[in-house]
């Protein structure tokens, strides 16, 4: 069997397909990106279970690497990371993104710092505070422009004065004030600078109440790694921990020092010469050009294969798998190839025209994506090149790994757990 990069050195035989999340990555793009924001500390967003690669494994990953913070943008995430054993000590937890009736008692039971983004959410976090007798601390949620939530600087004027209340009685404490950006992916867009503008007067008009502020924060990674201007105290880079750019169309990850942690790969399941004119899958919307040999390969749109990324299109290439060796033997004269799913994608496999003089054979190892330099650098292929054949972008490509695909943990090539 050949061994794939990254690929765990003992794959489970339970499911033919596996994604091996190298934690020693995350802990090195944390101090990568903790270089490129030298004044600020370091929120590691590892919310909807870090991006797909295990929400408490790449948190502590994530601490090791310097991040002091976690953010999560559920409750029962930021409760998740603290009855895994992250303690007050080891990191501050933010949790931001909640309906009325929220278990906000069990997050500050839990001393995790809450988000405002509305005047029945003071109400609550003060309920809160009462009924478990916490101070809870307090970031509020300023809507610069996105359009999302958060309070508009109207609202927050209105709020103000109710929050200081609370905060003299004990019920909360105003830490923070934050926001995010509609436009960091675009850094030279106008609306990036004019946000900070806004920003900069919603921090004043809380300051100016009397809050001692101990946090302003506004920078997710696009912002973290192309706009100094944002950094404030705190950034909060979320899909530049996992290794991936979040701005593809600047920059790759090789270009900011960043490296994929999560890698994708599956065995074959089947590999059976056809001759000429053979459709392939559904629709056959794929016709073998000539006798070859097909590979089937046992992972679909249900374990999170975009099948926007079928071969079906003319216009758009199929989603690239790295076939017949490894990243590194790639452009040698080994078998080492890309090539891209023929046909459908369906529910639970793919298949892949492996050509006429292919030596593979079924449980041979196969890599849809993974730390790879990607098909621009003529490197295996990436999470942002799957992105780039099903037309989204990459943060869906990682999170969206069905629940079905075991999680291996490495740290470099040696796994941890
Ligand atoms: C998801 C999220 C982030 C992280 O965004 P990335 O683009 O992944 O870096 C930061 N802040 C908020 C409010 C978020 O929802």
């Amino acid at each position: 069997m050949t061994t794939a990069p990254g690929s765990s050195p003992t794959p489970s035989l339970d499911f033919p397909a596996r994604v091996v999340v190298d934690l020693d990555a995350i802990a090195r793009n944390v101090g990568a990106l903790a270089g490129h924001a030298p004044s600020a500390q370091v929120m590691a967003v590892v919310k909807a279970d870090a991006y797909g690669h295990g929400l408490v494994p790449s948190a502590r990953a994530a601490l090791a690497g310097g991040a002091t913070w976690l953010g999560a943008a559920q409750v029962p995430e930021a409760l998740a990371l603290r009855a895994a054993g992250i303690t007050p000590s080891d990191a501050r937890v933010l949790t931001w993104l909640y309906a009325p009736g929220a278990p906000l008692d069990a997050a500050l039971e839990a001393d995790v710092d809450v988000s405002v983004h509305a005047a029945w959410a003071l109400d609550e976090v003060v309920a809160a505070a009462r009924a478990t007798g916490r101070t809870a601390r307090v970031h509020l949620k300023v809507d610069t422009g996105l359009g999302r939530n958060g309070l508009t600087p109207a609202d927050l004027a209105d709020l103000l004065p109710a929050a200081r209340q609370a905060e003299a009685d004990g019920a909360v404490r105003l830490v923070g004030v934050w926001s995010h950006l509609a436009f960091a992916d675009d850094p030279g867009n106008p609306t990036v600078l004019h946000q900070a503008e806004v920003f900069d007067d919603a921090v004043r008009l809380v300051e100016a109440a009397g809050a001692g502020l101990e946090v302003r924060h506004l920078a997710n990674s696009a912002a973290t790694l192309t706009a100094p201007r944002m950094h404030y105290d705190l950034v909060r880079p979320g899909i530049a921990v996992y290794g991936i750019s979040p701005v593809p169309q600047v920059s790759d990850s090789v270009a900011y020092g960043l490296v994929p942690a999560m890698t994708f790969e599956a065995e074959l399941a089947n590999v059976k010469r056809v001759g000429a004119g053979h459709g392939v899958s559904y629709a056959h919307r794929y016709t073998t050009a000539q006798d070859t040999m097909l590979g089937v390969v046992p992972v679909g749109y249900a374990d999170g294969v975009p099948r926007h990324a079928s071969g079906d299109l003319p216009e758009r290439p199929g989603g690239p798998v790295l076939v017949g060796g490894t990243a590194d033997e790639l452009g040698s004269d080994g078998a080492a190839r890309v090539l891209r799913v023929a046909g459908r994608v369906c529910m639970d496999q793919l298949v892949l025209d492996l050509g006429p003089w292919a030596t593979e054979q079924a449980g041979d190892v196969v890599t849809l994506f993974g730390a790879g330099t990607g098909l621009a650098r003529g490197g295996a292929p990436t999470a942002q090149d799957w992105a780039d054949a099903a037309g989204t972008i990459a943060y869906e490509i990682v999170t969206r790994v069905g629940t079905r695909v075991p999680r291996v943990y490495v740290d470099g090539t040696k796994e941890v757990r």
